[in-house]
């Protein structure tokens, strides 16, 4: 765990002029607190311990920091006048001897971005945004991966733009020596070496990842503009909107598989001033939302991602109403959420086979593509559910995703439960079409279902005569390529909530937002052991991201009076769905931690030992 960050904190500011008179940048004061400070406390917040501040310009300010935070020490760089930022970075090496955060002091910025960098498992990694026209930006460009190749201000060097440059960075002590030995070499020519510089330098010799946030909130204060920029537009965006409002929104922890408990500034986003969803700005939030949508899962050339009104199932729906065409669709089905699929299939007379297997196992790749083989003539088609929320197992999507490569079908995935959690990558999966919602693991509100499907397939059904109207999946495809629009009405404002619920899911990262989730289901397990309360599938083939828990024996237990007792205490808990054994389900997604589990678990003891 990295517990050191490193701030350049040398330079003169002189495009601030009379701001930094007889103050470094750093010292610029938003709110009644210097940047710099808002720095120290956000990184104190994030559990860093020792703060190296490299210092130049009016040395003293910075010195007088380390008085009042026992975590910051200074190292002067004496030649800050005539040096860039990599010379002052280069001379702490005889302090710095581990990993570290790397900053600019002039920054202002979402405390999301340290804890994003401090989760991922990555040693080097460069934070990144999107475009934010602030004038002065470094740009990067990047390879198919997501590694560093260029970074400059001068756009012109670099082959691509993919991203800009935060001036946060996760530096690992290898790549720190690396870009120390190598400007070592050249500062009897100049030092007047970047660090942006050396890095990309030592990405030639080991990947570098960056790691993008599209619409990360942050800026750099260098001149005047900057200065009104971050006060006007970007501080107000940082403070924590509910923490303004009268009437302070009450905090449900909902156990139950989605909607799932959303964030205050997921709720406020929904606030907006009324707008025709026909107009050209909705139709940029809407394409905007598509595009991440489909980042988060497969390559924007080759998927695409085709946005419905309506709860997930009118996208299950959607796909097998429109895909299958003349072809057969073979369902594998492990529960109830497998035989919905059966059920839609069946009202739109489409030539269906159930695989049905047990409710407590995950499918059996052996039988599966026995089903395959025997069907091999007429089959185009596998549908699977890749969380089966009635369990909580976990099916390989990758394995069968494989199975039909090799016998030349299209995958069809209900991901509803799992999107947005557990990592999926499409491509190498070869999943043709992926179906989820907005209310389950992305954290926003219910209302919202989409697609995410290879562009080749969609091309496919084109032909095909559609037996929806509705829901048909190419028109739905291709009006929205031509206009920008829905074809119906959308719901408005449960976009804008979306927006805000990717933004912070990108803020959190897909990976880090599966490990809070593990940690949340390894607090249920524990205190259901010690409840003595036994789930219902293998614990290997959990999802960790719902349970289905068998009922207590207890004389006094009844569902309905635990539910009631506990949805008094603000947890919402879900019945069971699977066959004869009596069961309950919690499921542990959205904006909660295991400290709600904690409690919930406190909870129900109280419930059990009346
Ligand atoms: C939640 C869910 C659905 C869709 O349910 P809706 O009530 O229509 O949103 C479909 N499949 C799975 C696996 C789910 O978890």
């Amino acid at each position: 765990m990295v517990n050191t960050a490193v701030i350049l904190a040398a330079g003169l500011g002189s495009r601030l002029k009379e701001h930094t008179a007889h103050k470094p940048k750093g010292f610029l004061v938003i709110d009644d607190l210097p940047i710099i400070e808002r720095s120290i406390l956000q990184l104190r917040k994030s559990e860093i311990e020792h703060i190296w501040i490299g210092t130049g310009y009016l040395s003293q300010e910075y010195e007088r920091l380390a008085q009042k935070y026992p975590q910051v020490n200074c190292v002067y760089n004496d030649r800050y006048r005539d040096s860039g930022s990599m010379y002052t970075l280069y001379n702490m090496r005889e302090s710095v001897r581990e990993d570290f955060l790397l900053l600019e002091s002039d920054l202002l910025y979402d405390i999301a971005g340290l804890k994003n960098l401090l989760a991922d498992t990555r040693s080097d990694v460069i934070l990144s945004s999107g475009a934010t026209h602030s004038n002065d930006e470094v740009y990067i460009e990047m390879d198919e991966e997501g590694h560093l190749i260029a970074m400059s201000k001068q756009i012109e060097l670099l082959g691509r733009v993919d991203a800009e440059l935060v001036g946060i960075s996760k530096v690992s002590l290898d790549t720190y020596q690396r870009m120390c030995r190598l400007v070592e070499a050249e500062f009897h020519n100049h030092l007047k070496w970047d660090y942006e510089q050396a890095l990309v330098e030592v990405g030639k010799k080991k990947p570098i990842a960056v790691k993008k946030i599209e619409k990360f909130t942050w800026c750099e204060i260098d001149t005047e503009e900057h200065l009104q920029r971050a006060k006007e537009v970007i501080y107000p965006k940082l403070k924590q909107p509910a923490a303004h409002l009268s009437l302070p929104i009450k905090r449900n922890i909902l156990l139950n598989p989605g909607p799932a408990t959303t964030t205050d500034t997921v709720k406020l986003a929904q606030i907006v001033p009324d707008i025709c969803p026909r107009e050209q700005e909705f139709g940029d939030l809407m394409e905007w939302i598509a595009e991440q949508l489909t980042v988060f899962v497969a390559p924007k050339s080759e998927y695409d991602t085709v946005l419905f009104s309506g709860s997930g199932t009118a996208a299950v729906e959607s796909v097998i109403s429109s895909v299958i065409g003349e072809g057969k669709l073979l369902i594998l089905s492990n529960g109830a959420y497998g035989e919905r699929m059966a059920e839609i299939a069946q009202v739109y007379h489409i030539d269906y086979e159930v695989l049905e297997s047990s409710s407590v196992l995950p499918l059996s790749l052996d039988a599966v593509e026995a089903s395959i083989i025997r069907n091999k003539n007429k089959l185009t088609h596998v549908a699977v559910v890749h969380n089966e929320t009635t369990s909580g197992i976990l099916n390989d999507i990758d394995a069968i995703g494989k199975l039909c490569a090799l016998h030349e079908v299209d995958l069809i995935v209900d991901a509803m439960s799992s999107y947005g959690a557990i990592p999926i990558n499409m491509k190498a999966s070869n999943l043709s079409f992926l179906i989820s919602s907005s209310n389950k693991n992305l954290q926003g509100m219910a209302g919202i279902s989409f697609i995410v499907a290879c562009k080749e397939k969609l091309q496919k059904i084109k032909e095909y005569s559609p037996k929806s109207y509705y829901l048909d999946l190419y028109k739905q495809y291709e009006y929205f390529q031509r206009t920008h629009q829905l074809r119906f009405t959308p719901p408005v404002q449960t976009f804008y909530a979306l927006e805000q619920a990717i933004i912070e899911t990108q803020n959190e990262g897909i990976e880090q937002r599966y490990r809070r989730y593990t940690e949340s289901w390894q607090t249920l397990i524990k205190g259901l052991d010690h409840l003595q309360l036994q789930y219902l599938v293998p614990i290997q083939y959990h999802s960790r991201i719902i349970t289905s828990i068998k009922e207590p024996t207890s004389r006094n237990y009844e569902f309905g009076a635990m539910h009631d007792y506990l949805y008094n205490n603000g947890f919402t808990i879900y019945p069971g769905k699977i066959g004869q054994t009596a069961s309950f389900r919690v499921a542990n997604i959205g904006a909660i931690t295991y400290q709600d589990i904690e409690r919930f678990l406190k909870s129900m003891e109280e419930y059990l030992s009346m």
